[in-house]
């Protein structure tokens, strides 16, 4: 059976076709700059990746060429064949525990909570619709990237403000990344052999969360009302404190659109650095001496050791610390420092495992007190799964 695993942007449109239940990958690809001028698009296909041009004006426009492509490749021969189509959704609020099958209510939901994520919302719709009108007969699930946080205790996600922001415009923490967060806790546990695990998954990429699971259920998470909070990111700026943001704006006469700029694409590695939000280029920046490149590496990793300690507690202890996404899979030098400064609660390295990249590997030492793993995350095989798993029922 071919499920269809969807990430809709504003300007884009992955997708990554999968055969289940062996959630093989059949095709992938991304369509980018969606409604802007020079739009292309990218297939990967047997281990070969193709660039072409294409006008889209519109995400129907990119909809129509996938399929196209799936018949060009001869991944399908009917469009009968798809069954399932998983759409990522970045915010659920408290609304959604769980992946559920889109009808017109569900859609209606998923806009009116645009306003918490305006970016994101907004444009899932319109990669909802686009299939929807296309592919009319594929069961439609929506995945939302929040739900994996819904087990957060109230103490925990509520923000110590007026407790009517929280009662009239929903202001609470919802956390990020849980698709991910959740698959590298189920996949630790396949690896264990055991559900009754205390896991901290860090997933450290251009946004970067730090989890606290038990029993494979989500106590603590960073990102708090948005993915702005917790650690710092490539050019997000995490955790500050709330005045700054009415203090600047009276000093440098900004509006609430230049501050939501500023601290979500103009902070974090970027706004420290003044290098680059990739952590590639402040690594370089290291090596050939620029002094602030070397400042926010210590301060990212410092507030990730935060975090994890911080969990540390909240767990009772940890059986296990995990690393994924970009930096996680990758950062060699990254995850060393974080775990260096972990020392205290017994953790001890192997180097010579942790000098790896993207792939799953126990970076721990046996006399480790708490095991450490990079485990390289896989969202998209959460929403085929989801999918498929209501295609079933
Ligand atoms: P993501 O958002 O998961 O794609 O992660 C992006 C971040 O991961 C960027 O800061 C990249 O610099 C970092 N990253 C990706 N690949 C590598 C790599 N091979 N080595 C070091 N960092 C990497």
């Amino acid at each position: 059976m071919k499920v269809l695993s969807v990430n809709a942007g504003s300007s884009s449109l992955k997708f990554q076709m999968y055969e289940m239940p062996e959630e093989k990958v059949l095709i992938s690809g991304v369509f980018e700059r969606i409604g802007i001028d020079g739009s292309f698009y990218t297939i990967k296909y047997n281990g070969e990746k193709i660039k072409k041009e294409a006008t889209l004006t519109t995400h129907k426009d990119a909809v129509k060429i996938l399929i196209d492509e799936l018949f060009a490749y001869n991944v399908i021969s009917d469009l009968n064949e798809i069954k399932g189509i998983g759409h990522r959704i970045v915010q659920g609020a408290d609304r959604f525990d769980k992946s559920v099958v889109i009808d017109d209510q569900v859609i209606a939901t998923i806009d009116e909570l645009s306003a918490l994520a305006p970016l994101h919302n907004p444009a899932a719709i319109i990669g909802i619709k686009a299939f929807k009108e296309l592919i009319s007969d594929a069961v439609a699930v929506a995945v939302f990237d929040t739900s994996f946080h819904q087990t957060m205790a109230k103490e925990t996600y509520l923000y110590a403000l007026p407790y009517e922001w929280y009662e009239k415009y929903q202001v609470r923490k919802y956390g990020a990344h849980g698709t991910s967060h959740k698959y590298v806790a189920y996949r630790l546990a396949e690896i264990e052999g055991r559900n009754d695990l205390k896991v901290i998954v860090c997933h450290l990429g251009n946004g970067g969360s730090v989890t606290a699971i038990k029993d494979l259920k989500c106590v603590d998470t960073s990102m708090g009302f948005t993915p702005n909070a917790g650690v710092i990111m490539g050019s997000r700026c995490g955790d500050i404190d709330a005045s700054i943001i009415p203090y600047m704006m009276k000093q440098a006469s900004l509006t609430p659109d230049d501050i939501d700029t500023i601290i979500n694409k103009k902070s974090g590695l970027l706004g420290v650095s003044g290098v680059s939000s990739d952590s590639r280029d402040v690594e370089e920046g290291i090596k050939n001496g620029n002094e602030r490149c070397a400042l926010v590496q210590k301060m990212f990793v410092r507030r990730v050791i935060d975090y994890i300690a911080r969990y540390y507690v909240l767990l009772n202890g940890a059986d296990a610390i995990c690393f994924t996404a970009g930096i996680g899979e990758n950062g060699i030098s990254t995850r060393k420092e974080i775990l260096d400064g972990l020392k205290v609660l017994g953790i001890e390295v192997d180097e010579e495992a942790n000098n790896c990249r993207g792939k799953e590997v126990l970076i721990s030492k046996p006399t480790s007190k708490v095991k450490c793993y990079v485990i390289p995350t896989d969202e998209e095989v959460m929403i085929a799964r989801d999918t498929y798993s209501y295609i079933e029922k």
